[in-house]
């Protein structure tokens, strides 16, 4: 099993491509004896070719924001699995919250990506989180172990290795202020002890992931914690002293 810890940027629908090829190339020159981390990108679709063609001599993957679960056909707009690959992503990131929102992405929805995204070789990050009502109601746990269910359903055993559980509350997502290390850490658990529920025989399970707010100061103390196996860094992984500075500190947590 894949036991590093990873480092997921989420660059959402920011940077042009002079500052999306700058940053990278400066996060290539900062990260060059990084070993026990596994970096991925996650640039918008347009930039997934000039990303790409930056990143494919060094150890850092791509990922796109989002995918569709048909093959080919009719489907304006939409992208396959396949011509995600051709282009090099070997990520793609599913059931972000605010496909949720604005996109009104379904569990169902999320589902049949997962499905086809694994099937095609890709790896997943599917991402889960509660928000701040359901946590004010004390549904976190009900939603989460709603979306787990419905979003890995009819998932093989043997694609796990393949998939990465991306933990986001939905209420800290951009606000600068993580969520608590007690909250990640009992959420984590409940996570871990959900997919052990959901898949009883397998020795392998997906990784788990933090994201929310991460930043050079909370990193430490998130990446520290028991079933926290790396971190998805939004706003902080656009400015590159920050993000290497996270993927430096994830370096040394191990
Ligand atoms: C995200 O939206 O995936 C995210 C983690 O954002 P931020 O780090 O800015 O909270």
């Amino acid at each position: 099993m894949n036991q590093n810890k990873l480092v997921f940027a989420n660059w959402k629908m920011n940077l042009n491509l002079d500052n999306a090829t700058s940053l990278v190339r400066d996060i290539l020159d900062r990260l060059k004896n990084i070993n026990h981390v596994d970096v991925v990108l996650s640039p918008s679709f347009p930039y997934l070719s000039a990303v790409h063609s930056l990143i494919s001599s060094s150890k850092i993957s791509l990922s796109s924001q989002n995918v569709f679960w048909e093959e080919d056909g009719p489907f304006t707009g939409e992208v396959s699995s396949e011509m995600l690959r051709d282009v090099g992503c070997s990520w793609a990131m599913i059931g972000h919250s605010e496909r949720r929102q604005h996109l009104l992405e379904t569990n169902e929805m999320i589902n049949k990506k997962v499905l086809t995204s694994v099937a095609k070789d890709l790896r997943v990050i599917l991402c889960v989180g509660e928000s701040f009502d359901q946590r004010r109601q004390e549904k976190t746990y009900e939603s989460i172990a709603d979306q787990l269910q419905r979003g890995l359903r009819k998932v093989d055993e043997r694609f796990l290795k393949q998939i990465v559980i991306g933990y986001e509350p939905i209420w800290v997502i951009g606000s600068g202020k993580a969520a608590s290390v007690d909250d990640i850490s009992s959420v984590h658990n409940f996570i871990f002890n959900e997919l052990k529920l959901m898949f009883p025989s397998s020795e392998l399970l997906p990784r788990i992931v933090y994201g929310g707010s991460v930043n050079s100061s909370n990193i430490e103390d998130i990446v520290a914690l028991e079933n926290v196996n790396g971190v998805l860094v939004g706003n902080a992984s656009m400015d590159c002293d920050k993000f290497c500075d996270i993927v430096m500190k994830v370096e040394d947590s191990k």
